[in-house]
């Protein structure tokens, strides 16, 4: 069965530590020639490494406005505008190369690179205060899966964020659903079990925000999304689309899962 889209699909790359600037422009100029014709309402955010991030805004200023076009995000970002923060890079920075999307607390940079809570809070303190679009990574690891914790460790990611949100006018944020354990694995969450925990998520949001807030908010899945699964996933009424990593590095993959989520493929 068909289902009814209340709310337009993303697809997101997360393209992490691949990909030179002059891949990244082959990669976008490729991908606009192979969706010329994909008639489909699909947001695609494309995540590069920070060294591409101007070559790709650049290209895409360059290139007619189409049907399905992608914006260009990054991976991370610090919350001070300036400062001693050697190795980091601004709201203002991103701002002025015409970002908008920045990823916030993927499990790598929790994981590998010791994010908090607390850091992550203020990342998105000032997306808020940048009118940028958050897309807020939360995922329990295998070991509190395990042990049946999984919605109370992604309400404690949540928590604190959501009641920032509720305090402003500015709602426009995604999250995206990674179990830590299906990141890079080839082992995804089964969609009915992502779904699940996509609906707790809305349920959170609509209680510490507001139901209108939670009819709007797109919740993505990620790990080892791929043009198998993806379908699976896009049909869950809770799941809105993917963040991808390994498999958006593929050109004709990652088309093919932009036309799955417009249900053109
Ligand atoms: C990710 O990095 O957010 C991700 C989901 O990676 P992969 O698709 O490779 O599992």
């Amino acid at each position: 069965m068909e289902k009814a889209r209340e709310r337009i699909p993303v697809v997101a790359a997360n393209w992490k530590m691949n990909k030179t600037c002059a891949e990244t422009v082959n990669f976008l100029s490729q991908f606009l020639y192979m969706v010329e014709d994909v008639n489909a309402q699909v947001e695609v955010l494309v995540f590069p490494p920070f060294t591409a991030l101007r070559s790709a805004t650049t290209f895409l200023q360059a290139e007619k406005p189409r049907k399905i076009f992608p914006e260009i995000g990054a991976q991370n970002m610090h919350w001070e505008d300036s400062g001693a923060f050697t190795g980091e890079i601004s709201p203002l920075m991103l701002k002025e190369l015409g970002i908008h999307h920045v990823i916030i607390g993927h499990s790598e940079r929790r994981n590998l690179f010791k994010e908090d809570e607390n850091s992550i809070l203020k990342k998105v303190e000032a997306a808020i205060r940048h009118q940028m679009t958050p897309i807020i990574c939360v995922g329990e690891k295998f070991q509190e899966r395990e042990e049946g914790l999984t919605e109370e460790v992604v309400k404690n990611q949540l928590l604190s964020i959501l009641q920032l949100f509720k305090k402003t006018e500015f709602t426009d944020f995604m999250i995206a659903y990674e179990p830590v354990w299906a990141i890079g694995t080839g082992v995804a969450a089964s969609p009915e079990d992502a779904s699940d925990v996509c609906r707790y998520i809305r349920a959170l949001i609509g209680s510490i925000i507001s139901p209108d807030v939670a009819a709007k908010v797109r919740i993505l899945y990620g790990g080892s999304v791929d043009v198998k699964n993806f379908r699976d996933f896009i049909l869950e009424p809770d799941i809105d689309g993917g963040l991808v990593g390994t498999s958006s590095l593929d050109l004709k993959k990652f088309v093919e899962l932009v036309k799955i989520a417009g249900n053109y493929g």
